[in-house]
C-alpha cells in the first residue's frame, strides 16, 4: 500500500472540516437545549439567529469544505453521493426515521 501523505492545503481544509463540524455540533445541541425558534439572548437583535438557522448555517458551511477537498481530488463526491444514500436508507431500515 502506497502511503499518501497530505498537503498543507489539504489539513487546512481538514482543519476547516473539522470545526465546522464543531459548530454543527453546538447549534444542534442548541436546538435540542433551547428547540428550534430559539435566539441566544445575550447577542444584540440584529446578531440573533434561531437555532434552526444556526444549523443549517454549520451544515451549509460543512458543505462548502466538503466542495473544496473533492476539489483536491484527494476525495470523491461520487463516493459521498453513494455513502449518503447507503445511510439514508439504513435509518429508513432501521426505523430511526
Ligand atoms: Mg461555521
Amino acid at each position: 500500500m502506497t502511503i499518501t501523505k497530505i498537503s498543507e492545503y489539504e489539513r487546512d481544509l481538514i482543519d476547516l472540516l473539522q470545526e465546522e463540524c464543531g459548530e454543527a455540533v453546538q447549534a444542534g445541541s442548541k436546538a435540542i437545549r433551547f428547540g428550534w425558534n430559539s435566539v441566544n439572548p445575550y447577542l444584540r437583535p440584529e446578531e440573533q439567529k434561531p437555532n434552526f438557522e444556526l444549523l443549517e448555517d454549520e451544515l451549509g458551511d460543512i458543505l462548502a469544505v466538503q466542495q473544496f477537498l473533492v476539489a483536491t481530488g484527494a476525495i470523491s463526491a461520487e463516493r459521498i453521493a453513494a455513502r449518503a444514500e447507503w445511510k439514508r436508507l439504513k435509518l429508513i431500515e432501521k426505523g430511526y426515521v
